[in-house]
Order: structure tokens, then sequence, then C-alpha cells
């Protein structure tokens, strides 16, 4: 992804016009290998989901690429995206309502082969009870409804459906927030499984850094609609060079162990993404901004091997 711009008109309903544009995502540049984890973090309002949403074509992006496999889908119109869809999925936050409580499990499941009319109606009951193995529920789980699960249960549902096409990416929107932190380790650690069996990549947008700091290989720090740190994992924890992702680190006790931090407060709330900053978009909140960075945006520098910034006063 290079470059990724996604902007929302504000409209008046009284002036019937036009008055404004939200920049929810403002130049974004990631990527991410087959097998690998890259975790996309930030506050909440700072672009990761809209980012994610891009990136899979539920929403169309303003301006920039997106690479899948080489190929740029960026502006593919619904007959070019379609072989694409079956390769990227989404696992979403809330299991329940991600899932129709008026269908069975079995009916929810067989959806995505109906749709991309794989197989025949005959062998999809064997195909149901092998995805609901795959993820640890019992061929049985087909007739029930998803009101009938446990949080974690309904999420290998939500896991179940994403895995039916054979995917070689998925996002997980805050896949474990909704679930109770016991249940959130299981989820995860059958994530991981999955990952390494199908090669899986995935792109795991998430405010939790505990989460975080378990499952990404590497991570992407957002703030207000732009990327201002990437690093491997270790790096970003122990040695976070952007004020901001220092500022995110510091509010976690503990994020990961032997990891302490003395709390840094930022000052103010995030700006409005309708009205962002000039400049750099922390400038408001920055506490080691100069008049500088209030007039030029920093550009995102490599400071060592897979670690970049953006950053006016970091240096390699
Ligand atoms: Fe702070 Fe300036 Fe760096 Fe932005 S560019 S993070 S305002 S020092």
């Amino acid at each position: 992804v290079s470059g990724l711009e996604v902007h929302f008109p504000i409209r008046s309903a009284f002036l019937r016009r036009r008055i404004g544009t939200v920049r929810a995502v403002d130049g974004v540049d990631i990527e991410v290998a087959r097998g690998e984890t890259l975790a996309l973090v930030g506050e909440s309002g700072c672009g990761k989901t809209t980012t994610g949403k891009a990136i899979l074509r539920l929403i169309d992006p303003t301006r920039g690429s997106i690479r899948f496999d080489g190929e740029e889908i960026a502006r593919h119109g619904a007959a070019r995206l379609a072989p694409f869809r079956r390769r990227m999925q989404i696992v979403f936050q809330d299991p329940f309502a991600s899932l129709n409580p008026r269908m069975t499990v079995g009916g929810i499941l067989a959806a995505p082969f109906e749709i991309h009319r794989i197989g025949t109606p005959a062998d999809r009951p064997e195909r149901i009870a092998a995805l609901l193995r795959t993820v640890g529920l019992r061929p049985e789980a087909a007739r029930r409804y998803p009101h009938e699960f446990s949080g974690g249960q309904r999420q290998r549902i939500g896991i179940a459906r994403a895995l039916a096409l054979e995917p070689e990416l998925i996002i997980g929107d805050e896949p474990v927030s909704a679930l109770d932190v016991s249940i959130q380790a299981q989820v995860i650690n059958l994530m991981k499984r999955l990952q390494a069996e199908r090669g899986l990549a995935y792109i795991m947008i998430s405010h939790n850094l505990a989460v975080v700091s378990h499952v990404a290989d590497r991570v992407a720090v957002m703030y207000l609609g732009r990327v201002v740190e990437t690093a491997p994992r270790e790096t970003l924890f122990f040695g976070a060079r952007h004020p901001y992702t220092q500022a995110l680190l510091s509010a976690v006790p503990e994020p990961v162990p032997g990891l302490r931090r003395t709390r840094q407060v930022l000052q103010g709330d995030v700006p409005s993404p309708a009205r962002p900053p000039t400049g750099c978009h922390f400038h408001l909140r920055c506490p080691i901004a100069q008049a500088r960075c209030a007039q030029e945006a920093p550009a995102q520098r490599i400071i060592a091997p897979g670690h970049a910034v953006a950053c006016h006063l970091v240096a390699p």
C-alpha cells in the first residue's frame, strides 16, 4: 500500500452542498509479506480500520496504490476484484454483530461457497464440517444458531467463515477486543496456528499493545490518518523513536515483560480529521515540537533496517 488516502465528504443537509472533507486516511505506506503479521495500531479514529477496509476494497480509496501479489487493485471494478476478494478476508471485532442471528452456523459458512460458486450443494456439509474442525468446533455446531455459542466460539465461527475461501491475507479488525481476557489467548493461539499451517498473512488492527506484542512480527503506528513509525516488534517496544509511539507505549503499564516506562501524558485531544493540523499532524501535542513542525509534514525515513520514522528530529 503506498500513498493511500481515503477522504469522505462532509455534506450539509441544510445548505445541500459539501462543506468539508474528513481525511480519514491521509497518506499511508505499509506492506505485509506472506506468512507475516503486521499490526496496525493507534487510538480510535486514527484511520486504522478505514485503512483495512480500503485494502479489502470495501470502501474506495481516494488516491494511492494497493498492490496485491504484484497487481494494482486500487481502481479495479467489481468484476476484476472478484478473484481478489477470495484471496483477502476479514475477521470483525464483534463476532455476535457480524454473524446473522437468523441463520444457522451451517448457513453462515455455506454462504461464501454459494457466492463464489465453489463446489456443489452436495459437498457443502463436508466442507463446513472441515472448517468447523479446523477452528476447534464440532461438526454438529452447523445445526445451531450464533446465540447458542459463547463469545470465543462465535469468533471461531467468524474465523471459519474467513477461511472458507482459503485466503492468503486476513485482516483482523480488533478480532479479540470484544472477548474476555481469558478467551483472548485461545483465539490468538488459534489464529497463530492457522497462520503457521497455511502461510497466512495477517494485518491485525488493534489498540491493545499487549495483544500486539503477542501476535505481531512488525508494527505500524498510526496517528491522525498517517503512519508515524514502522518497526519490527522488538524494535518498536524497546527502541521506539517517534514521540507519539513513545507516549502510546508509556500509557500501558507493562505491554511486554521487562518494559517499564515513565508515563508521558500528552496534552490536548486528538484533532479532528476534518481539520488536521498543518505540517506534522502531531505537532499540537508533541512535547518536542519546533517551529518547522507546524509548516512541514515529515516524510518517513528509514533509520535502521526495517525501522522507519516520520519525524523531523529523528535521525539514523
Ligand atoms: Fe514532534 Fe516535530 Fe517530530 Fe512531529 S516532526 S513528531 S511535531 S518533533
